[in-house]
């Protein structure tokens, strides 16, 4: 029997552990998942509990019950990997051998990498969305919020799902229109890409949205400095954006425990991974999906849905001594929440840019243009995550690939 290790417990964790066990019978395989605890949050959820339009309770699930029967669970940090004993070894003490082990193990905030960040005003007048913690606590705050600078700062890429904070300024705007004190608030966005956003035909739709909503753009602003006292921050380049409430998405890295497993990080602790087949570029035997990867793909959780299916199928070629299937083509489709109910929706692969259209074919929802069945998508997709995602169902129709009917191709935006 293979045994088949999974690191961590979250959206590509549960999803590939599910995958793999409707895929290989019990007497095929033991299939064991480790995670540090037992909280499963549906991140994208994190967006709207500042606004007060999701609460804690409906974005949070037991990460157990998201698994199919006939998975181990182990609940215990992990304290390194021995990537040539295959072995992973747990805080608890505990150790774990593998024929084959999945790095599913995510991105974390290291906030405390940015001088001043985490002084006395984090969680007063400096938050972050990105944790529930800093996402029920920036709730409260911009509920007493009676007008002054907004800033929306990110500190450095690549962060998760680098639209959210755009989205976040978006919804900014609608609810500060909605308390009657959208005057009283200047909304500034300061990040280190030298344009609304990383892919430059969305990147230049973003900042027609940033500049109809009144939103100031700060460009290739690469945070150096937090100075809480004076509340400002200052780049590398010496310019200063002063504030009253920030907002910041720290700088991201990988779990600290790749650090301290030998060969298995780069210097982010994200661990490199062949583009295209998953597969790390440490150990045959070792696959990465999410936001652990190194790989040039969007850190979001659609990306990590569309490399589930490669995934499981090239652990098995590996197991079967076959060639590896090099069919992961970067896709991601993200839908971006703007205020006022509606959303608008991009989809892209490594080669092929976000493009109008329509989404997954000619009759679909719209791309590239805001519409209120984006909003309810944006909002069905939860239903998803925890009904059809998670458990590794497969959509008709809706395959890993980026569909390219419904869009049109060589169109300006
Ligand atoms: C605010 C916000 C909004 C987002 N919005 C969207 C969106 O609209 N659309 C979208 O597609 N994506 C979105 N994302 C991104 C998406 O949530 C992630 O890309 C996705 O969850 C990545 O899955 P993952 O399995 O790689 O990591 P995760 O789901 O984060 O799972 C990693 C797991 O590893 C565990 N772990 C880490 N280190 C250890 C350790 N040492 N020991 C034991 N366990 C460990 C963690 O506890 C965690 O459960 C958003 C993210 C945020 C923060």
């Amino acid at each position: 029997m293979k045994r088949i290790v999974v690191l961590g417990c979250g959206t590509g964790g549960t999803l590939v552990a599910n995958r793999l066990r409707q895929r290989f019978d019990r007497h095929a395989a033991r299939i064991t998942v480790v995670d540090q605890d037992d909280v499963h949050v549906y991140q994208p959820g994190l967006l709207f509990v500042p606004f007060g339009l999701a609460l804690a309770e409906d974005i949070v699930r037991p990460r157990r019950r998201q698994l199919h029967a006939g998975i181990d669970v182990a609940i215990s940090a992990i304290d390194r990997v021995d990537v040539d004993g295959n072995v992973v070894h747990l805080s608890n003490g505990e150790s774990l051998d593998y024929d084959v082990l999945v790095v599913a193990t995510g991105a974390v905030l290291v906030p405390e990498e940015t001088e001043g960040l985490l002084g006395t005003g984090w969680l007063q007048n400096v938050f972050t969305f990105y944790n529930l913690e800093g996402a029920q606590a920036l709730g409260d705050r911009l509920a007493q919020f009676e007008g002054g600078r907004l800033v929306v700062n990110v500190v450095d890429m690549p962060i998760k799902c680098p639209v959210a904070p755009l989205e976040f300024c978006f919804l900014a705007d609608w609810y500060f229109r909605e308390r009657g004190i959208r005057d009283q608030v200047d909304i500034t966005y300061a990040t280190p890409l030298d344009g609304a956003f990383t892919k430059p035909a969305a990147s230049h739709a973003l900042a027609g949205l940033l500049e109809e909503k009144g939103i100031e753009l700060v460009t290739e602003f690469n945070a150096g400095e937090y100075d809480e006292a004076a509340r400002t921050i200052t780049s590398y380049d010496g310019r200063v954006v002063p504030f009253d409430v920030a907002v910041v998405i720290p700088l991201h890295g990988g779990a600290p425990y790749v650090g301290r497993s030998e060969h298995l990080g780069d210097e982010l602790n994200f661990v490199p991974t062949d583009n295209r087949t998953l597969q790390s570029q440490v150990r045959p035997n070792i696959f990465v999906i999410g936001d652990a990867a190194n790989v040039p793909a969007s850190k979001a959780g659609s990306v990590t849905h569309f490399e589930g299916e490669t995934v499981v199928d090239n652990i098995e070629r590996f197991l079967d001594g076959a060639d590896l299937d090099a069919s992961y083509d970067g896709h991601a489709n993200c839908f971006i929440e703007t205020g006022f109910h509606k959303a608008l929706l991009i989809d892209f692969n490594y080669d092929t840019e976000p493009l109008p259209g329509h989404f997954p074919g000619p009759l679909g929802v719209p791309l590239m243009k805001e519409s209120r069945l984006n909003h309810l998508g944006k909002l069905m997709f939860q239903w998803f995550y925890w009904h059809v995602l998670l458990p590794g169902r497969d959509v008709p129709g809706l395959g890993s690939a980026m569909p390219h009917a419904g869009k049109k191709q060589g169109a300006r935006t």
